[in-house]
């Protein structure tokens, strides 16, 4: 039933399709135009008992599982601004504000916040709550390392603050971790303030064909007895034929003479064709996962990526699913896309037997309708469920921010 949600400063309308999350289409839609509407439309929301799911820019709306109930859409397109102090290399930035508005302005400045997008279009707060970082996180660490501060609104609507805007910054329990990748399930995100980077002088990307996994393997031990400091090493293990590692790096155009040197000498040994390629810049799409098909996470110690990865195409091929694993070799962090259509009985035969091999667990991040519909367990065993339920517990014991959305029905 719609609610007469009358709140300043915050405007609400009847929802449409167009605002359905994973097939859940809520009752109202709220466009809170600040902070402050937006943590009176959660605290009238909150007097009402009603489910509650936070929308950035809506790319991202179906990675997680279905909201159990959805009253209210918060939408905080209008939560858009940055706050740069490029003396102090820190930028505060409201959730609503596009990632892209906010690379332009930092780039502007010489700045970066030294994070890949895996989609294109999204916005902070959506960024924050999905949660996992692109390629660079080699150097620079994951997204969440990167915050410093955030403000979140809790579901009473009372507005809650952690750490600051300075980088030396010890302020009691570290909240913005939870909310990095929490899927908005504790919390709406209303600003972020984060640690910022100079951009580079230069880049080089060397590429190397690799024709088996011992000698992606051997590769990426030889690499790791260089001193070359990588920004990034992207392995990408396509459903059939070669392989490719990628190394990034980054620095002054004199320093990096060496530093590519050293990288192709440590590839050349196992590249096939005409051994490592060097390029200037990234390519078009660098980092993207494609928008449509299912994907799934799979994470392995690093040094057994490659080992990982070819165990998902082994038990990939052997149902004809069509996986193709990409990501970080040295961090361990890999995704797995599913060509779209792909029958729901291969992932689950796929999902099933990656699980089966210990260390390479596996959680399925965005699932297409008919995938989600043949009830595949998303996330497997997930150590710690009693501690995120309790996490849960205290931070929306209403259970009515994105119910169902996380892990263990969180
Ligand atoms: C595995 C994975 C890796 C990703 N890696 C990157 C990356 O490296 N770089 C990058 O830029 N993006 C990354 N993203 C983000 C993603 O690719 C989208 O581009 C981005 O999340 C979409 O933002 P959006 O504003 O469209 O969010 P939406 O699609 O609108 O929302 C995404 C999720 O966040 C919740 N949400 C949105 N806004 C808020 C808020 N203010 N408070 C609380 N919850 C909110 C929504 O309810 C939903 O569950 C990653 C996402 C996933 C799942």
């Amino acid at each position: 039933m719609t609610q007469n949600l009358d709140v300043e400063g915050c405007t609400v309308r009847e929802a449409a399709a167009e605002d359905t999350v994973c097939g859940v289409v809520p009752q109202q839609v709220a466009v809170p135009s600040d902070a402050d509407s937006l943590s009176r439309v959660m605290a009238a929301a909150h007097r009402r008992g009603l489910s509650v799911t936070a929308r950035g820019a809506g790319t991202a709306l179906d990675w997680g599982w279905p909201p159990r109930s959805l009253d209210l859409l918060v939408d905080t397109s209008a939560l858009s601004w940055i706050d740069h102090n490029a003396g102090d290399l820190v930028v505060e930035v409201g959730a609503g504000t596009p990632m892209a508005d906010l690379n332009a302005a930092l780039a502007a400045a010489g700045q970066r916040l030294s994070y890949d997008p895996v989609r294109l279009g999204g916005t902070v707060g959506g960024a924050l709550a999905t949660g996992v970082s692109g390629p660079r996180r080699l150097l620079s660490g994951a997204l969440r390392d990167l915050v410093i501060g955030m403000t979140v609104v809790r579901a009473d609507g009372v507005v809650a603050r952690s750490g600051g805007r300075v980088v030396k910054n010890v302020a009691g329990y570290d909240l913005a971790k939870l909310h990095t990748g929490g899927y908005g399930t504790l919390g709406v995100i209303t600003s972020a303030a984060f640690r910022l980077h100079p951009v580079p002088e230069a880049l080089r990307l060397v590429s190397a064909r690799l024709d088996s996994r011992i000698r992606a393997e051997r590769a990426l031990s030889a690499l790791c007895e260089t001193t070359v400091v990588p920004s990034a090493v992207e392995l990408d293990w396509p459903a059939s034929g070669p392989g490719r590692l990628d190394v990034v790096l980054e620095g002054t155009p004199g320093g990096l003479e060496a530093r590519v040197a050293a990288t192709v000498g440590a590839l050349a040994p196992w590249a096939s064709g005409e051994g490592p390629v060097v390029a200037e810049e990234l390519p078009e799409g660098w980092g993207l996962l494609p928008a449509e098909g299912t994907v799934a996470l799979v994470t392995a110690p690093p040094a057994q990526s490659v080992t990982a990865a070819d165990w998902v195409r082994e038990v990939s091929e052997a149902v004809d699913a069509g996986a193709h694993v990409r990501g970080s070799a040295a961090t361990g962090a890999l995704s797995v896309t599913f060509p779209p259509g792909t029958p729901a009985d291969r992932i689950r035969l796929v999902v099933e037997g990656v699980r089966s091999a210990e260390g390479h667990p596996l959680v399925l991040l965005r699932a297409e309708p008919h995938v989600r519909a043949a009830g595949i367990d998303p996330w497997g065993e997930v150590p710690g469920l009693g501690l995120m339920r309790a996490v849960k517990e205290s931070l929306d014991p209403g259970h009515r921010l994105s119910p169902g959305r996380f892990a263990g029905g969180i």
